[in-house]
């Protein structure tokens, strides 16, 4: 296994005239729970959508598992094992949660089965495939009771755990989760982390973009900060806390 899982480099994104992420190069160590901070506009999210083939990049490189997947599309990066979570997402609303974490793989299942000669009956066990895999993944996240609800529902933090639902669908290595924890009340935060530390064990690599600098401090190591698109620290998380620039910044200190 690489020892960087998900690396960039150079990494640009402009706007018009204006520049979100400013050649940011970053290694993100396999095995790691990496903390991504930065006040609001730093570039974060749009870091995570150029790094997960949402937007393509004005320059710059993004390697997965040493492999250069620069302008990948989504799906396909999310079927070679790069999943992400989004800060306001945007589940089908009328549609279960168990539907809205069975159509998270569609995209990979219609690569490996699509075209005119797929049986009926091979589709149907590959529907079966999906819905037993869609309610163990629930179950995981604690969701499986609210299977049968619309998705429009569930609660705040519900919906983050929905989401981190959805990225599970794809097995992924390396997950990028785009505050979690914000909105979210103690108790699901509380079962959101034991699930991702859970995960961590188990290998998965996170990069997890928080305001809340307890969750980054207890939670992640190193820890990167972002300003104005530019990587201004990358450190560990007691170095964090040792930095006068940060603690101003993002701790209230
Ligand atoms: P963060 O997640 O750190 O709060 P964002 O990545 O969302 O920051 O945004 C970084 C900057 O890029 C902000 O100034 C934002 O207004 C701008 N921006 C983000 N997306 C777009 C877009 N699609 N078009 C124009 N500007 C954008
Ligand atoms: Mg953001």
């Amino acid at each position: 296994m690489a020892e960087q899982v998900l690396s960039c480099s150079g990494l640009t994104r402009d706007f018009g005239p204006f520049r979100a992420v400013d050649q940011v190069s970053l290694e993100i160590r396999t095995g790691s729970i990496t903390g991504l901070i930065g006040p609001n506009g730093a570039g974060k999210s749009t870091l995570f959508d150029v790094l997960t083939g949402m937007l393509a990049p004005t320059a710059g490189t993004v390697r997965l598992n040493g492999q250069d997947v620069t302008g990948f599309t989504p799906e396909k990066l999310f079927a070679a094992g790069l999943g992400r979570s989004f800060q306001i997402p945007r589940p089908f609303a009328r549609m279960s949660v168990l539907e809205n974490v069975m159509l998270a793989p569609l995209a990979q299942i219609g690569e490996r089965v699509s075209g005119p000669f797929l049986r009926r009956s091979a589709m149907r066990a590959q529907e079966r495939a999906i819905r037993s895999r869609a309610m163990e993944v629930l179950d995981f996240v604690t969701l499986a009771p609210l299977a049968d609800h619309p998705a429009g529902r569930v609660s705040g933090g519900q919906m983050k755990l929905l989401e981190l639902a959805r990225v599970l669908m794809g097995d992924p290595a390396v997950i990028l989760l785009d505050e979690p924890a914000a909105g979210v009340n103690p108790t699901l935060t509380g079962i959101l982390i034991e699930k991702i530390e859970e995960l961590n064990r188990q290998g998965k690599t996170f990069v997890i973009i928080e305001h809340d600098m307890d969750f980054i401090m207890r939670h992640c190591d190193p820890v990167v900060a972002l300003a104005g698109g530019r990587v201004v620290f990358q450190g560990t998380a007691e170095e964090a806390q040792a930095n006068p620039v940060l603690l101003d910044a993002y701790l209230g200190a």
